[in-house]
């Protein structure tokens, strides 16, 4: 059995699925409530895979919101994550994914210093962050969708948003080590972290973003921001291919511009028999037929009995771990979101 921890990208979000998650009484509660609120397992699912196996998995919604970190409700923010964690533990879920901002969460408070929760221990190798999918993933797309828009990444400069973070530094790393990238431009705001990447790339010029955007042919978000940012379209090259891998979206503008391609960063299309209801609820295009790269990751290392957290820690994911999950990702019929 699998599991995934999700989270909904904002109170009003959180509001109107309420319905649908099995709780309608939460619809019109506020963040206090949200705060309250327990982790619930709220689907229960099989998998088939291309090759026949089939697995179960459930979803853990954790009820964590974004406005908890904006609001610096950070012990609110913390014990939804380590409560929705023994849940998954306390159901004997192999494997789980921690999905968007849950990891992060982990990783910024700590959490692997608090393992007891009442009477709970948790197994941290029963967990993965499912970055190393998510920044395979991205890297892929970033290779097929410039091809198809006839970029050349040997002519290109790419800019990183997020460079140094877990799935923008392994990002980095891709394009340095396997492709011809001409140019890789790193943002973020802590510029120690930003000059110990560069040293360990080897390459890639600092930039502040505003500076970076109108340079790059390529742009992938993948900053930790609980809201989106605006960009105006009109300062971007032409063409420009943005791939926004954020959760909640990094963008917030909606840009309309033929030559401005956003690409959805770290989705996953596949041909799995899945009796879900929750991607629906997350609001994913075709619910059926795509889903996160991180949620993807657990269902790899359960098909393939790979329990143990593959990815896990910050700024860890190597190119072979990435290879190697690349693989089970094809194996069991996945392929990189390349329509916008
Ligand atoms: P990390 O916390 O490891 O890294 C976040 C990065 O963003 C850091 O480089 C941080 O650097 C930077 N950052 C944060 N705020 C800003 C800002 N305002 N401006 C510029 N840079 C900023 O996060 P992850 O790598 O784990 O996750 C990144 C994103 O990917 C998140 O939105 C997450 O939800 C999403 N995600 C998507 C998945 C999917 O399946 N599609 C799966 C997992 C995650 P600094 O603090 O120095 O600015």
């Amino acid at each position: 059995m699998f599991g995934l921890i999700g989270h909904l990208t904002s109170l009003e979000h959180a509001q109107s699925v309420a319905n649908a998650l099995g709780y309608p009484e939460y619809a019109h509660q506020g963040l206090d409530f949200w705060c309250a609120a327990p982790p619930q397992i709220v689907d229960y699912f099989h998998v088939t895979s291309v090759t026949g196996q089939v697995i179960e998995g459930k979803y853990v919604e954790s009820c964590f919101l974004p406005e908890m970190l904006t609001n610096r409700r950070i012990k609110a923010a913390i014990r939804k994550i380590l409560n929705a964690m023994a849940l998954a533990q306390k159901n004997d879920i192999n494997i789980t994914a921690l999905g968007g901002f849950s990891s992060i969460v982990f990783e910024e408070f700590n959490l692997r210093d608090n393992p007891q929760v009442r009477n709970v221990e948790l197994e941290f190798d029963r967990f993965t962050t499912g970055n190393t999918h998510t920044a395979y993933i991205i890297c892929r797309q970033v290779e097929q969708a410039a091809a198809k828009l006839g970029i050349d990444l040997a002519r290109a400069t790419v800019a990183v948003c997020g460079a140094t973070g877990d799935i923008g530094s392994a990002v980095c790393r891709w394009l340095d080590q396997k492709t011809e990238t001409a140019e890789l431009l790193l943002i973020a705001r802590n510029q120690e972290r930003l000059t110990n990447l560069q040293a360990e790339l080897g390459r890639g010029k600092i930039m502040e973003l505003e500076e970076a955007l109108p340079l790059a042919d390529i742009i992938v978000w993948v900053a930790s921001m609980p809201k989106g940012v605006e960009i105006n379209p009109e300062t971007l090259k032409k063409p420009c291919l943005i791939i926004d891998g954020g959760y909640p979206k990094n963008l917030s503008t909606k840009i309309q511009h033929p030559e401005v391609h956003i690409l959805k960063g770290g989705i996953v299309e596949h041909t799995l028999d899945i009796d879900w209801k929750i991607m629906q609820i997350v609001s994913m295009d075709i619910p059926s037929r795509q889903m996160f790269a991180c949620f993807a990751e657990a269902i790899l290392l359960e098909f393939e009995s790979w329990h143990t957290n593959f990815s896990w820690g910050r700024n860890q994911i190597t190119i072979p771990k990435m290879e190697q999950i690349g693989t089970a990702s094809l194996k069991h019929g996945l392929q990189p979101l390349l329509s916008w």
